[in-house]
């Protein structure tokens, strides 16, 4: 039960505001690489560029459909998606294909690429959409926790994990086990130490895991999992998906040293090429989508404003509030347009900045620590673009999780 409300959690709104965070903010840049177009390298090996989308879906698990379970996907639903995607022409690209969208090179891709991925290593995901996937020729990405394989009939097996390898489909690594990396676990401590167990939950303390704990964990979640996978199936694992999509600059830039290269997060919409290889974004469906929705969200542009004061992933210390984002509009957008925001499924008040074709957005002193997604939108039909955003508000204690500790540091 629990990691089915992990898994509710992990794609809707990875963290509510009672998922209280604790992390830092901006100075997350010394630390962190920008790879996006930096592979590119000689004139020789120039080669056609890269165009279009690269949409990626993030599928969970396949069955009956229930109210109660927002990411299961019937195999109607699966299979009339996967129809459409044949007929509109889209292909499978492996993740090694997807370094070479992001990084601009062309050669190797099909005019309408696509991944498929399933997280969390539930069975159905393989014994009702393996069948499906092949029906419609697609392959898909498998995102395993390393400690849920095996552990019950409703989670693959090893030996299944070969046998999808077998079919040519990819195994990834979804940490060892689903803990939140955006921020340090909490705990529950009684304060009186006799206290009957009625009354635990009204007289307690929350304690956060320590930092060099909290490092600890990262370390072992993400370097754990890919050896595991290593060990067990023989196959180079070099991709990750973030449990929750959550992350901040240390855990990525954890990620990256444990020999992640390319790194999924949930913060929706489309790729394209020069975007970072370690923030590839994906497209969560929740709620049993429609087709036509599902439709729009694979079709959909990115808008491509400049966007300052906010960056993918990383987070606002609540004691910054309230904080401004500007939004600068692309040259090749009507300035007459008028952009739509858009917080966590509310829309927001833009207000014209002082430059022209410039907004600004203020995240509201009251916001609680916790994720949220920023969207910003304009036009419609065929001329509709969106940009979206995963970013935290951080408790102010969280700047002492945010300080990397090299392995030699540590005691
Ligand atoms: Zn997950």
């Amino acid at each position: 039960m629990r990691y089915l409300y992990l898994a509710l959690l992990c794609c809707i709104c990875p963290l509510s505001a009672a998922e209280s965070l604790a992390l830092p903010v901006s100075p997350l840049s010394p630390m962190l690489t920008t790879t996006a177009g930096t592979s590119v390298s000689g004139a020789a090996e120039v080669l056609p560029p890269a165009k279009g989308t690269l949409p990626v879906i993030c599928y969970h698990r396949f069955g009956p459909e229930e109210s109660s379970d927002p990411l299961k996907i019937s195999a109607k639903r699966l299979a009339e998606e996967l129809r459409w995607l044949k007929k509109e022409g889209y292909q499978s690209i492996t993740t090694q294909q997807a370094l070479d969208f992001v990084d601009g090179k062309g050669d190797s891709l099909p005019a309408k690429p696509i991944i498929l991925s399933v997280d969390d290593g539930y069975r159905s995901g393989w014994s009702v959409g393996g069948p499906i996937f092949k029906r419609y020729g697609f392959k898909a990405v498998y995102f395993i926790i390393t400690d849920q394989v095996g552990v019950s009939k409703n989670f693959l097996n090893w030996d299944d994990l070969k046998e999808i390898l077998a079919e040519g489909f990819e195994v990834q690594s979804h940490t060892m086990d689903h803990t939140n990396l955006g921020k340090p676990l909490s705990f529950k401590i009684p304060i009186d130490g006799e206290v009957h167990p009625e009354e635990f939950s009204e007289k307690h303390v929350t304690k956060f895991e320590m930092p060099l704990d909290y490092h600890t964990r990262l370390r072992t979640e993400l370097e754990g999992s890919r050896e595991k996978l290593d060990e067990m199936l023989g196959e180079t694992v070099t991709t990750l998906a973030y449990p929750f999509g959550a992350f901040n600059p240390v855990v990525e830039s954890y990620a990256v040293d444990s020999g992640y290269n390319l790194i999924m997060t949930v913060s929706g919409g489309v790729n394209i090429p020069g975007d970072d290889p370690h923030r590839l974004r994906r497209i969560i469906l929740v709620g049993h989508p429609t087709l036509e929705s599902f439709k729009k969200k694979v079709l959909e542009k990115r808008l491509l404003a400049k966007i300052q004061g906010l960056e993918e992933g990383i987070g606002i210390f609540s004691d910054q509030l309230p904080h401004k984002i500007t939004i600068t509009m692309p040259p090749d957008r009507d300035p007459n347009e008028v952009p739509r925001g858009d917080i966590q499924g509310h829309w927001i008040n833009l207000k014209p900045g002082a430059a022209p074709s410039t907004w600004v957005a203020t995240l509201e002193k009251k916001m609680k620590p916790g994720f949220y997604f920023f969207k910003v939108e304009v036009g419609s039909g065929a001329t509709f673009a969106r940009d979206s955003y995963l970013f935290e508000i951080y408790r102010p204690g969280m700047r002492n999780y945010m300080i990397p500790l090299s392995p030699t540091s540590q005691p």
